[in-house]
């Protein structure tokens, strides 16, 4: 289905929960979650009807995030009728990886494909402080049960942060011997500043000053510098740019969220827990998609996702951040 800039919109990414077991700073606040009334949250088989009509109209890849998806009660058989939709060509998952050991293997025979794991440090007192409850050692679980189960593609998330002098160079190596694709992506300063992590805009590192410090660092390091590597592109739609060290299996992508929007190649659609199709993580614009899913007819959730994408914006007009968090639209 094309949008009213021509663009192909083939991709939808589903937030099955605004719930977490996790905080991390730049996501949720510590406590006082504002959560989302049990009535108000899609039913497993609402998620179901909305994919089954989005399918017609021209999505092809789904991807399940949250809050964190794997929270969600129900999430392995929802994955599985998705995958099992006419239509639908690939599923994917982003996850913090804490629930993995025991669900990949499920996952991938429900149909999932592609993992995302988002993991911002390698390092266990700073993984600590910027999930405020997460371990890492059972994220570290996560990715290995992630490799080991044989999904076709494993993606490392590091949200680049200028005030955690995050070490860059042991992300690197992770990509050295293992077909592991580590994107780092631009700090989204989100939500109208209501987390507490006290970032701002000097924390984002743009993505072309990231390359050079990385590349550097590896050298120093003795590994070698990047290389472009946009032919070893791992599968799937996304805007990372790639490169490699030299002789790696995996591959080291950036992603620009913020200094070079990506909108012209934008192809997605994002639905919220609450049952809203948002056509732009960046817009507070808003479809109402569960009252049509409720009211039992086929052609209202058809009409909202027209309108949505009809409403899609051309680009986000440089605005970062939504009134909503990341936990709430699924980032
Ligand atoms: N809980 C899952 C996870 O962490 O992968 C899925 C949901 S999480 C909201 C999806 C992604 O959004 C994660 O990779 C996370 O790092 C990223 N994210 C959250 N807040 C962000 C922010 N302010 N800037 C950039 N990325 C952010
Ligand atoms: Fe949870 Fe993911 Fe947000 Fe962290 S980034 S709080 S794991 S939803």
């Amino acid at each position: 289905m094309k949008d009213s800039f021509g663009r192909n919109i083939d991709y939808l990414r589903i937030s099955l929960t605004d719930r977490c077991n996790l905080r991390c700073v730049y996501c949720m606040p510590e406590e006082g979650v504002p959560s989302v009334g049990h009535d108000n949250i899609l039913r497993m088989e609402e998620y179901a009807r909305i994919v089954a009509v989005a399918a017609k109209m021209g999505i092809r890849h789904v991807r399940l995030t949250g809050g964190e998806p794997l929270v969600r009660k129900g999430c392995v058989d929802l994955a599985r009728t998705i995958a099992q939709t006419p239509g639908i060509q690939t599923v994917a998952l982003t996850t913090n990886g804490v629930l993995l050991p025991a669900m990949a293997q499920d996952l991938k025979n429900a149909g999932v494909t592609r993992i995302n794991l988002s993991l911002d440090t390698l390092d266990a007192e700073q993984y600590h402080q910027i999930t405020r409850r997460g371990h890492l050692q059972d994220a570290l679980a996560g990715l290995q049960a992630a490799l080991s189960t044989g999904f076709e593609t494993v993606k490392v998330n590091v949200v680049a942060i200028r005030s955690l002098h995050q070490d860059w160079v042991s992300f690197a190596r992770l990509t050295i011997d293992q077909p592991l694709h580590v994107r780092f992506i631009e700090y989204m300063p989100v939500g109208n500043g209501l987390t507490v992590a006290g970032w701002g805009s000097d924390d984002v590192i743009p993505t072309a000053q990231l390359i050079t410090t990385i590349s550097d660092a590896c050298q120093e390091a003795g590994l070698g510098a990047l290389q472009p590597a946009d032919d070893h592109r791992p599968p799937g739609d996304g805007p990372a740019k790639y490169w490699q060290l030299p002789g790696a299996q995996g591959t080291i992508g950036f992603i620009s969220s913020v200094s070079d929007h990506f909108c012209a190649s934008c192809n997605r659609l994002r639905l919220t827990a609450d049952g809203r199709i948002k056509p732009c993580l960046f817009s507070d614009t808003e479809y109402d998609v569960r009252t049509a899913v409720r009211s039992g007819d086929e052609q209202a959730v058809e009409d909202v996702l027209a309108q949505a994408l009809s409403g899609k914006p051309k680009n986000h007009a440089h605005r970062v951040g939504t009134a909503r968090l990341m936990n709430q639209v699924g980032g």
